[in-house]
């Protein structure tokens, strides 16, 4: 990896992200900065990539189809989802499974008809 202002060649642990971007000790210091104010460069990574798993980033379009259905409906039924999007079953399911698990996606009972609703 290379600072991103002077293009110096750098190892990660003696990188530092400033504005997003990579820069080296020495030119942090030019820009009036120490390194203690700054993250790591691989812990700006890792927060990173925490911001992108959360919501709907990530998904497929057709997930984000599903997603977005649901989302307008407010709640509804697997049957609708599923004639819908002509799906079957196990189509629907492959859908609905991803989504439940990021927590996108809740289930819900009422009586004896379940239906699903978008997390808030
Ligand atoms: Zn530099």
């Amino acid at each position: 990896m290379k600072c991103s202002r002077c293009g110096k060649e750098l190892l990660e642990k003696d990188t530092y992200a400033h504005e997003g971007k990579p820069m080296c000790e020495d030119c942090l210091m030019e820009v009036g900065l120490h390194t203690r104010q700054c993250e790591p460069w691989s812990t700006y990574l890792a927060a990173k990539e925490r911001v992108g798993k959360r919501g709907t980033e990530g998904l497929t379009v057709m997930q984000q189809q599903v997603y977005n259905f649901i989302k307008q409906k407010e709640k509804t039924t697997r049957d609708e989802l599923k004639a819908n999007f002509k799906f079957t079953e196990a189509e629907m399911d492959a859908q609905l499974t991803p989504l439940m698990h990021s927590e996108l996606v809740k289930e819900r009972g009422v009586a004896n008809s379940l239906y699903l609703t978008v997390v808030r």
